[in-house]
């Protein structure tokens, strides 16, 4: 099983708490951070060739707009940083349901995943065993540039685990929650089938399902993009 590590504060150094490091937790956190990749790249890989085919119609923007919004700007933003991360306000268990769903539509990884990450990043901003800061691999140009990558990417692909148990319990132990936690995949999935679903019965054509899932589900739901700010 994954082992958790835990460095006391040596000095005046941080305390270091509870991230897995297990080969195989870095290999699944690796395996599901390029499965989350997969549908915006081939999405911006797609989309020239669609466009020279099709077109770009008010529905595929409209579709795109409405996702692109829900789940980065409604789901990502409001729900899994300021309300579950920070808890900047309270709202009803209805409400907190479907803001962990348009959270998890966004792609950037479990409820519970994301909110332990932010929250470690908070207690140990830009010293070490910060997830993702950019600030700390070193000086000149190449620690810029290198800086640079894993601050956006390339952390996801050789950190741990921060433990939910640890730096969540308030969301890991509320059944509803964690059930939404359970299906993240099945609600990534939803955010990219959705739109296609939308486009197809809205013209009920192939054309117009599939311009829904490229477009608002692939680029939209979907689409690479950097984490909320601070
Ligand atoms: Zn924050």
């Amino acid at each position: 099983m994954a082992e958790t590590t835990q460095a006391v504060a040596a000095g005046e150094k941080p305390l270091v708490s509870l991230v897995s490091t297990s080969k195989q937790v870095v290999r699944a956190h690796r395996a599901s951070s390029l499965l989350m990749l997969a549908p915006g790249v081939l999405g911006v890989l797609v989309a020239p060739f669609w466009v020279q085919r099709f077109g770009v119609t008010v529905l595929d923007l409209g579709l795109f707009l409405a996702m692109y919004w829900l789940t980065l700007g409604v789901g990502l933003s409001v729900g899994f940083h300021r309300h579950f991360t920070h808890g900047s306000f309270q709202t009803s268990a209805p409400l907190r349901w479907l803001l962990a769903v348009l959270g998890s539509m966004g792609a950037q990884g479990s409820l519970t995943y994301w909110v332990a990450v932010h929250r470690r990043h908070h207690e140990l901003s830009d010293v070490e065993g910060d997830p993702h800061s950019p600030n700390l691999a070193g000086r000149g140009i190449a620690g810029t540039l290198r800086g640079l990558w894993h601050g956006h990417y390339g952390w996801s692909l050789s950190y741990g685990l921060p433990n939910a148990m640890h730096y969540c319990p308030d969301l890991a132990r509320v059944p509803y929650l964690a059930a939404v936690n359970r299906n993240y995949r099945k609600w990534v999935l939803a955010g990219l089938l959705l739109p296609g679903l939308v486009g197809g019965l809205v013209t009920w054509t192939w054309t117009g399902a599939f311009g829904g899932l490229l477009w608002a589900g692939s680029c939209g739901s979907s689409c690479p993009r950097t984490r909320p700010g601070p």
